[in-house]
């Protein structure tokens, strides 16, 4: 079959530079200094998916859904737990059904001060969908969460950060403030599509900050957790502690399932120690942050 789209060696300068330039990184949003003169900015997200990993892959094992309704019972009162000793606010990432499940975790999440975003509708794939199902589960999302909550969620983390063709424009047509997807940089900056300047800020994430690839486990597949805790601190505390050195944006991503069991919760603990050990430290919600960059960098 001479299908040319599986042989990118004979792709024209067109194709692949279109490719390359569809979503793309512009200009950088990184201040010159951050809220009240800090030096450096923190913001910890926590992506409560609980069920909504088992159903998106067809929701057979009870057992893994079990392992979900714990990151209701006992990892969210646990991170809000920690969150309020430093006083530190966070976002919560929430698929909506996730949200449905368990409307009063989300409206305490709010009534403590945090942000609520959008993460899909059942931790859907949006690389696998039309534009026309991805546009309305992503704004059937944003109704639930507001729904719930009260407050109409201005940004997208994009499940498993899986960010289709069609998730810009969405977001465009949404008006959200932010994404926090992509991995162009350390710093916030701002998304181009096409080469157009879009206004949305994009808050990166990466792998390296993220519990879940350090602690997955799956019972079947062989995947066992292959980082101790300790060293999964001491990855966070490096990050934060260069983004510090170089008055920059630490982001980390952590989910109530993974991390907030007994011999976890201290990473969180002990990161937050250090960080407000720091007086020059913003730790703030992605909202705050994005807005924060939007006016500074115009
Ligand atoms: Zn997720």
């Amino acid at each position: 079959m001479d299908d040319i789209s599986s042989q990118p060696w004979r792709w024209d300068e067109q194709t692949w530079r279109g490719k390359v330039d569809h979503v793309r990184a512009g200009l950088s949003m990184k201040p010159a200094k951050w809220k009240n003169g800090a030096r450096c900015a923190v913001a910890l997200s926590f992506d409560s998916d609980h069920e909504t990993n088992e159903l998106r892959d067809g929701g057979k094992s009870i057992g893994r859904m079990s392992q979900g309704q714990y990151g209701n019972r006992q990892g969210v009162p646990r991170i809000l737990n920690a969150l309020a000793k430093y006083d530190a606010k966070a976002t919560f990432f929430v698929p909506a059904v996730a949200g449905l499940l368990y409307e009063d975790e989300q409206r305490r999440v709010v009534a403590e001060g945090h942000e609520i975003g959008i993460h899909g509708w059942i931790h859907e794939l949006n690389s696998q969908l039309p534009y026309e199902i991805e546009r309305d589960l992503m704004f059937r999302s944003a109704d639930a969460l507001e729904r719930i909550t009260g407050v109409r969620p201005v940004g997208l983390r994009t499940p498993s950060w899986d960010f289709s063709p069609s998730t810009l424009r969405i977001e465009r047509e949404l008006g959200l403030l932010y994404d926090s997807s992509l991995m162009a940089d350390d710093d916030p900056y701002e998304l181009l599509e096409q080469g157009e300047p879009t206004g949305i800020v994009e808050l990166p994430v990466e792998w390296i900050r993220d519990d879940a690839v350090y602690f997955n486990m799956h019972r079947f597949n062989g995947l066992r957790p292959h980082t101790p805790p300790t060293a999964v601190y001491d990855i966070f505390f490096r990050e934060f502690e260069r983004a510090y050195e170089e008055g920059g944006l630490f982001l980390l991503t952590m989910h109530p399932h993974v991390t907030g069991y007994r011999s976890r919760i201290w990473i969180l603990e002990k990161l937050l120690e250090e960080i407000t050990r720091r007086s020059d430290v913003w730790i703030a919600t992605h909202a705050e942050i994005a807005a924060f960059v939007k006016a500074e960098c115009p």
